[in-house]
Protein backbone atom coordinates (compact mmCIF):
# COMPACT_ATOMS: atom_id res chain seq x y z
CA UNK A 1 0.00 0.00 0.00
CA UNK A 2 1.31 3.49 -1.45
CA UNK A 3 1.33 6.59 0.71
CA UNK A 4 1.29 8.61 -2.35
CA UNK A 5 0.11 8.51 -5.97
CA UNK A 6 1.16 10.75 -8.06
CA UNK A 7 -0.38 11.42 -11.47
CA UNK A 8 2.34 11.92 -14.42
CA UNK A 9 2.08 13.92 -17.35
CA UNK A 10 4.71 14.31 -20.01
CA UNK A 11 5.23 15.74 -23.13
CA UNK A 12 7.11 14.24 -26.10
CA UNK A 13 7.02 10.71 -24.30
CA UNK A 14 8.94 12.53 -20.98
CA UNK A 15 7.58 12.99 -17.61
CA UNK A 16 7.18 17.04 -17.19
CA UNK A 17 9.41 18.81 -14.62
CA UNK A 18 6.10 19.22 -12.67
CA UNK A 19 5.59 15.76 -12.19
CA UNK A 20 9.54 15.07 -11.40
CA UNK A 21 9.03 17.74 -8.22
CA UNK A 22 6.11 15.66 -6.95
CA UNK A 23 7.61 12.22 -7.32
CA UNK A 24 11.06 14.11 -5.85
CA UNK A 25 9.30 15.60 -3.00
CA UNK A 26 7.89 12.10 -1.94
CA UNK A 27 10.43 10.11 -2.03
CA UNK A 28 12.70 12.68 0.13
CA UNK A 29 10.13 12.86 2.40
CA UNK A 30 10.12 8.71 2.44
CA UNK A 31 7.11 8.32 1.66
CA UNK A 32 5.85 4.88 -0.58
CA UNK A 33 5.22 6.42 -4.22
CA UNK A 34 2.77 4.71 -6.84
CA UNK A 35 2.04 6.78 -9.63
CA UNK A 36 -0.40 6.73 -12.69
CA UNK A 37 -0.37 7.98 -16.62
CA UNK A 38 -2.91 7.66 -19.35
CA UNK A 39 -2.78 8.86 -22.84
CA UNK A 40 -0.85 7.30 -25.91
CA UNK A 41 2.62 7.41 -24.31
CA UNK A 42 1.62 6.10 -20.89
CA UNK A 43 3.05 2.95 -20.62
CA UNK A 44 6.77 4.90 -21.30
CA UNK A 45 5.62 7.88 -18.24
CA UNK A 46 4.95 5.14 -16.14
CA UNK A 47 8.13 3.60 -16.75
CA UNK A 48 10.03 6.64 -16.16
CA UNK A 49 8.40 7.06 -12.63
CA UNK A 50 10.56 4.53 -11.48
CA UNK A 51 13.83 6.66 -11.82
CA UNK A 52 12.19 9.34 -8.95
CA UNK A 53 10.99 6.09 -6.19
CA UNK A 54 7.64 5.22 -8.09
CA UNK A 55 7.68 1.14 -7.10
CA UNK A 56 4.26 0.54 -9.40
CA UNK A 57 3.06 2.73 -11.63
CA UNK A 58 -0.56 2.43 -13.60
CA UNK A 59 -0.83 2.76 -17.50
CA UNK A 60 -3.55 3.24 -19.54
CA UNK A 61 -4.24 4.34 -22.97
CA UNK A 62 -7.77 4.89 -24.29
CA UNK A 63 -8.86 4.18 -27.53
CA UNK A 64 -9.86 7.88 -28.55
CA UNK A 65 -7.57 10.65 -28.64
CA UNK A 66 -7.10 13.64 -26.15
CA UNK A 67 -8.83 14.38 -22.77
CA UNK A 68 -12.51 12.97 -21.44
CA UNK A 69 -13.42 13.41 -18.63
CA UNK A 70 -15.85 10.36 -18.07
CA UNK A 71 -13.03 8.02 -19.10
CA UNK A 72 -10.02 9.79 -17.12
CA UNK A 73 -12.16 10.59 -13.89
CA UNK A 74 -12.95 6.52 -14.18
CA UNK A 75 -9.36 5.75 -14.17
CA UNK A 76 -8.30 7.89 -12.04
CA UNK A 77 -10.29 6.22 -9.67
CA UNK A 78 -9.59 3.15 -10.31
CA UNK A 79 -5.54 3.59 -10.16
CA UNK A 80 -5.85 5.65 -6.28
CA UNK A 81 -8.02 2.72 -5.54
CA UNK A 82 -5.99 0.14 -6.43
CA UNK A 83 -2.60 2.08 -4.96
CA UNK A 84 -4.29 2.32 -1.66
CA UNK A 85 -2.57 5.99 -1.38
CA UNK A 86 -4.14 8.41 1.25
CA UNK A 87 -1.99 11.49 -0.33
CA UNK A 88 -2.70 12.09 -4.12
CA UNK A 89 -0.56 15.05 -5.89
CA UNK A 90 -0.89 16.18 -9.57
CA UNK A 91 0.55 19.72 -11.23
CA UNK A 92 -2.08 22.35 -11.20
CA UNK A 93 -2.77 21.76 -15.34
CA UNK A 94 -5.79 22.64 -17.24
CA UNK A 95 -6.34 19.11 -17.39
CA UNK A 96 -5.80 18.15 -13.89
CA UNK A 97 -8.04 21.14 -12.50
CA UNK A 98 -11.20 20.05 -14.39
CA UNK A 99 -10.09 15.93 -13.70
CA UNK A 100 -9.42 15.92 -9.57
CA UNK A 101 -12.39 17.67 -8.36
CA UNK A 102 -14.65 14.99 -10.16
CA UNK A 103 -12.23 12.38 -8.55
CA UNK A 104 -12.72 14.10 -5.23
CA UNK A 105 -16.60 14.16 -5.66
CA UNK A 106 -16.68 10.20 -6.38
CA UNK A 107 -14.10 9.52 -3.52
CA UNK A 108 -16.04 11.66 -1.31
CA UNK A 109 -12.86 13.61 -0.81
CA UNK A 110 -11.75 17.37 -0.86
CA UNK A 111 -9.23 18.95 -3.21
CA UNK A 112 -6.62 21.76 -2.65
CA UNK A 113 -5.90 23.63 -6.12
CA UNK A 114 -3.27 26.07 -6.95
CA UNK A 115 -0.51 24.77 -4.57
CA UNK A 116 2.23 26.42 -3.67
CA UNK A 117 4.52 24.26 -1.03
CA UNK A 118 3.93 21.13 0.82
CA UNK A 119 4.99 19.96 4.15
CA UNK A 120 4.83 16.94 6.74
CA UNK A 121 3.87 17.45 10.18
CA UNK A 122 3.17 14.82 12.36
CA UNK A 123 2.22 12.41 9.72
CA UNK A 124 -0.08 14.79 8.07
CA UNK A 125 -0.21 16.76 4.97
CA UNK A 126 -0.50 20.40 4.71
CA UNK A 127 -0.63 22.13 1.63
CA UNK A 128 0.45 25.57 1.37
CA UNK A 129 -2.40 27.71 -0.58
CA UNK A 130 -1.97 31.73 -1.90
CA UNK A 131 -5.07 33.72 -1.10
CA UNK A 132 -6.07 37.10 -1.69
CA UNK A 133 -3.97 37.07 -5.07
CA UNK A 134 -0.56 35.88 -3.27
CA UNK A 135 -1.32 38.16 -0.33
CA UNK A 136 -1.51 35.83 2.66
CA UNK A 137 -0.77 32.25 2.77
CA UNK A 138 -2.79 29.51 3.95
CA UNK A 139 -1.77 26.07 5.51
CA UNK A 140 -4.51 23.39 4.30
CA UNK A 141 -5.21 20.52 6.34
CA UNK A 142 -7.37 17.82 5.25
CA UNK A 143 -9.76 16.37 8.01
CA UNK A 144 -11.00 13.08 6.20
CA UNK A 145 -10.76 11.18 2.74
CA UNK A 146 -7.83 11.35 0.60
CA UNK A 147 -5.79 14.46 0.80
CA UNK A 148 -5.60 15.54 -3.00
CA UNK A 149 -3.76 18.56 -3.87
CA UNK A 150 -2.68 19.86 -7.00
CA UNK A 151 0.77 21.94 -7.22
CA UNK A 152 1.81 24.73 -9.51
CA UNK A 153 5.05 24.00 -11.10
CA UNK A 154 8.18 25.28 -10.38
CA UNK A 155 7.97 25.59 -6.24
CA UNK A 156 9.50 22.02 -5.58
CA UNK A 157 13.50 20.73 -6.17
CA UNK A 158 13.90 17.82 -8.63
CA UNK A 159 16.74 14.95 -8.17
CA UNK A 160 18.09 12.90 -10.58
CA UNK A 161 16.86 10.05 -12.19
CA UNK A 162 18.73 7.09 -10.56
CA UNK A 163 18.20 4.66 -14.23
CA UNK A 164 15.21 2.37 -12.10
CA UNK A 165 12.32 1.65 -13.62
CA UNK A 166 8.51 0.97 -12.31
CA UNK A 167 6.53 -1.87 -12.53
CA UNK A 168 4.43 -0.98 -14.58
CA UNK A 169 0.28 -2.20 -14.47
CA UNK A 170 -1.58 -1.92 -17.63
CA UNK A 171 -5.18 -1.17 -16.76
CA UNK A 172 -7.97 -1.35 -19.55
CA UNK A 173 -9.51 1.82 -20.21
CA UNK A 174 -13.55 2.12 -20.28
CA UNK A 175 -15.56 2.53 -23.40
CA UNK A 176 -16.70 6.66 -23.26
CA UNK A 177 -20.47 6.86 -22.91
CA UNK A 178 -20.63 9.91 -25.42
CA UNK A 179 -22.41 12.16 -23.09
CA UNK A 180 -18.99 14.29 -23.47
CA UNK A 181 -16.95 14.33 -27.13
CA UNK A 182 -13.83 16.04 -27.88
CA UNK A 183 -14.08 17.89 -30.74
CA UNK A 184 -10.67 19.11 -31.23
CA UNK A 185 -7.41 20.00 -29.67
CA UNK A 186 -5.97 23.27 -30.81
CA UNK A 187 -1.86 23.22 -30.08
CA UNK A 188 -0.29 26.49 -29.03
CA UNK A 189 2.21 27.94 -31.79
CA UNK A 190 4.97 28.12 -29.91
CA UNK A 191 6.91 24.91 -29.03
CA UNK A 192 8.34 26.41 -25.89
CA UNK A 193 6.90 25.63 -22.53
CA UNK A 194 3.82 26.27 -21.56
CA UNK A 195 3.64 29.76 -19.34
CA UNK A 196 2.48 27.91 -16.28
CA UNK A 197 5.11 25.22 -16.99
CA UNK A 198 7.59 27.64 -17.95
CA UNK A 199 11.19 28.20 -15.72
CA UNK A 200 11.83 31.52 -17.57
CA UNK A 201 9.29 34.12 -18.59
CA UNK A 202 9.81 37.23 -20.53
CA UNK A 203 6.44 39.77 -20.10
CA UNK A 204 5.69 42.45 -22.34
CA UNK A 205 3.10 44.93 -21.55
CA UNK A 206 2.07 48.24 -23.18
CA UNK A 207 5.59 50.01 -22.96
CA UNK A 208 6.69 47.78 -25.95
CA UNK A 209 4.75 50.41 -27.82
CA UNK A 210 3.61 48.12 -30.84
CA UNK A 211 2.86 44.38 -31.06
CA UNK A 212 6.01 44.32 -33.90
CA UNK A 213 8.22 44.80 -30.78
CA UNK A 214 7.32 41.67 -28.97
CA UNK A 215 9.81 40.31 -31.67
CA UNK A 216 12.28 41.95 -29.23
CA UNK A 217 11.39 39.75 -26.71
CA UNK A 218 11.21 36.93 -28.90
CA UNK A 219 14.41 36.75 -29.13
CA UNK A 220 15.72 37.73 -25.93
CA UNK A 221 13.51 34.59 -24.68
CA UNK A 222 15.62 32.53 -27.23
CA UNK A 223 18.89 33.21 -25.26
CA UNK A 224 16.99 32.77 -22.12
CA UNK A 225 15.39 29.79 -23.29
CA UNK A 226 12.15 31.50 -21.71
CA UNK A 227 8.28 31.33 -23.30
CA UNK A 228 7.50 35.47 -23.86
CA UNK A 229 4.42 36.05 -21.65
CA UNK A 230 2.12 39.71 -21.47
CA UNK A 231 -0.04 41.92 -19.88
CA UNK A 232 -3.66 42.19 -20.08
CA UNK A 233 -3.38 45.72 -21.53
CA UNK A 234 -1.51 44.00 -24.64
CA UNK A 235 -3.81 41.41 -25.63
CA UNK A 236 -7.10 43.70 -25.23
CA UNK A 237 -4.96 46.13 -27.89
CA UNK A 238 -4.78 42.62 -29.45
CA UNK A 239 -1.09 42.87 -30.12
CA UNK A 240 -0.70 39.12 -28.54
CA UNK A 241 -3.34 36.06 -28.12
CA UNK A 242 -5.09 35.62 -24.67
CA UNK A 243 -2.91 32.46 -24.32
CA UNK A 244 0.08 34.51 -23.25
CA UNK A 245 -1.79 36.73 -20.62
CA UNK A 246 -0.57 36.83 -17.02
CA UNK A 247 -2.97 38.04 -14.47
CA UNK A 248 -5.46 37.59 -12.53
CA UNK A 249 -7.86 36.64 -15.81
CA UNK A 250 -4.81 35.11 -17.50
CA UNK A 251 -2.29 32.51 -15.94
CA UNK A 252 -1.25 32.28 -12.85
CA UNK A 253 2.74 31.71 -13.38
CA UNK A 254 5.64 30.44 -10.57
CA UNK A 255 8.76 30.47 -12.97
CA UNK A 256 12.17 31.05 -11.44
CA UNK A 257 13.17 33.86 -13.43
CA UNK A 258 9.99 36.53 -14.31
CA UNK A 259 11.79 39.64 -16.44
CA UNK A 260 8.91 42.39 -16.68
CA UNK A 261 9.27 44.74 -19.69
CA UNK A 262 7.26 47.73 -19.97
CA UNK A 263 4.50 46.42 -17.50
CA UNK A 264 3.40 48.74 -15.07
CA UNK A 265 2.61 46.54 -12.09
CA UNK A 266 -1.43 46.58 -11.87
CA UNK A 267 -2.75 44.78 -9.28
CA UNK A 268 -4.31 42.54 -11.07
CA UNK A 269 -1.37 41.84 -13.12
CA UNK A 270 0.79 40.85 -10.09
CA UNK A 271 -1.75 38.54 -8.84
CA UNK A 272 -0.72 36.02 -11.68
CA UNK A 273 2.98 36.52 -11.32
CA UNK A 274 3.85 37.40 -7.57
CA UNK A 275 4.83 33.31 -6.72
CA UNK A 276 8.18 33.42 -9.18
CA UNK A 277 11.33 33.13 -7.30
CA UNK A 278 12.87 36.01 -8.95
CA UNK A 279 11.25 38.91 -10.67
CA UNK A 280 12.80 41.48 -12.36
CA UNK A 281 11.82 44.81 -13.79
CA UNK A 282 12.77 46.99 -16.52
CA UNK A 283 10.07 50.22 -16.61
CA UNK A 284 11.30 53.81 -17.18
CA UNK A 285 9.35 55.37 -14.62
CA UNK A 286 11.34 54.89 -11.96
CA UNK A 287 7.83 54.92 -9.34
CA UNK A 288 5.98 52.04 -11.53
CA UNK A 289 4.37 50.30 -8.60
CA UNK A 290 6.33 46.48 -10.16
CA UNK A 291 9.67 47.97 -8.56
CA UNK A 292 7.71 47.41 -5.03
CA UNK A 293 7.69 43.71 -6.06
CA UNK A 294 10.30 43.46 -8.11
CA UNK A 295 13.82 41.38 -6.52
CA UNK A 296 15.77 43.89 -9.25
CA UNK A 297 14.97 46.85 -10.95
CA UNK A 298 15.97 48.22 -13.90
CA UNK A 299 15.42 51.85 -14.41
CA UNK A 300 15.41 52.67 -18.35
CA UNK A 301 14.35 51.95 -21.55
CA UNK A 302 13.70 48.37 -23.03
CA UNK A 303 14.36 49.68 -26.44
CA UNK A 304 17.48 50.91 -25.31
CA UNK A 305 18.61 48.05 -22.90
CA UNK A 306 17.42 44.85 -24.75
CA UNK A 307 20.70 44.78 -27.20
CA UNK A 308 23.29 45.04 -24.29
CA UNK A 309 20.96 42.59 -22.03
CA UNK A 310 21.11 40.14 -24.93
CA UNK A 311 24.86 40.41 -25.53
CA UNK A 312 25.28 40.26 -21.78
CA UNK A 313 23.32 37.14 -21.32
CA UNK A 314 24.76 35.39 -24.35
CA UNK A 315 28.35 36.08 -22.64
CA UNK A 316 27.34 34.47 -19.40
CA UNK A 317 25.82 31.62 -20.72
CA UNK A 318 28.23 30.36 -23.09
C1 LIG B 1 -11.14 42.80 -13.58
C2 LIG B 1 -9.79 43.08 -14.16
C3 LIG B 1 -8.96 42.03 -14.48
C4 LIG B 1 -7.68 42.26 -15.01
N1 LIG B 1 -6.87 41.19 -15.29
C5 LIG B 1 -5.60 41.44 -15.72
C6 LIG B 1 -4.69 40.37 -15.97
O1 LIG B 1 -5.02 39.19 -15.85
N2 LIG B 1 -3.43 40.68 -16.36
C7 LIG B 1 -3.00 41.96 -16.54
O2 LIG B 1 -1.82 42.18 -16.91
N3 LIG B 1 -3.85 42.99 -16.33
C8 LIG B 1 -5.13 42.75 -15.95
N4 LIG B 1 -5.98 43.81 -15.78
C9 LIG B 1 -5.56 45.14 -16.27
C10 LIG B 1 -4.67 45.89 -15.30
O3 LIG B 1 -5.45 46.62 -14.38
C11 LIG B 1 -3.75 46.87 -16.07
O4 LIG B 1 -4.55 47.73 -16.83
C12 LIG B 1 -2.74 46.20 -17.00
O5 LIG B 1 -2.05 45.20 -16.30
C13 LIG B 1 -1.76 47.25 -17.50
O6 LIG B 1 -0.90 46.67 -18.43
P1 LIG B 1 0.54 47.30 -18.68
O7 LIG B 1 1.31 47.27 -17.40
O8 LIG B 1 1.09 46.60 -19.86
O9 LIG B 1 0.22 48.78 -19.15
P2 LIG B 1 0.40 50.15 -18.41
O10 LIG B 1 -0.22 50.16 -17.08
O11 LIG B 1 -0.01 51.18 -19.39
O12 LIG B 1 1.97 50.25 -18.18
C14 LIG B 1 2.92 50.40 -19.18
C15 LIG B 1 4.27 50.60 -18.50
O13 LIG B 1 5.28 50.62 -19.48
C16 LIG B 1 6.25 51.58 -19.09
N5 LIG B 1 6.96 51.97 -20.30
C17 LIG B 1 6.51 52.71 -21.35
N6 LIG B 1 7.45 52.79 -22.32
C18 LIG B 1 8.51 52.08 -21.88
C19 LIG B 1 9.78 51.79 -22.42
N7 LIG B 1 10.13 52.23 -23.65
N8 LIG B 1 10.66 51.05 -21.70
C20 LIG B 1 10.32 50.60 -20.46
N9 LIG B 1 9.13 50.84 -19.88
C21 LIG B 1 8.22 51.56 -20.59
C22 LIG B 1 5.46 52.69 -18.45
O14 LIG B 1 6.28 53.45 -17.57
C23 LIG B 1 4.38 51.91 -17.72
O15 LIG B 1 4.74 51.63 -16.38
C24 LIG B 1 -7.26 43.60 -15.25
C25 LIG B 1 -8.11 44.65 -14.92
C26 LIG B 1 -9.35 44.41 -14.38
C27 LIG B 1 -10.23 45.55 -14.05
Amino acid sequence: MSQVFVFLEGKDGTLKKGSVELLTWAKTNGLETSAGAIGADAAGLAKQAGAFGAKVAFASTPSAEGYNPEVYVSLLKEMISASGAQIVLANASALAKDAFPRVAARMDSSVASDCTGLKMDGGKLIALKPLYSGKCTAEVEFESGLNIVLMRSNQLPVMDADGSEADVKTIDAPQASGNVTLEKTVQGASNKPDLTEANVIISGGRGMGEAKNFEILEDLAGTLGATVGASRAVVDAGWVPHGMQVGQTGKTVSPSLYIACGISGAIQHMAGMSGSKVIVAINKDADAPIFQKASYGIVGDIFELAGPLKEELSKALN
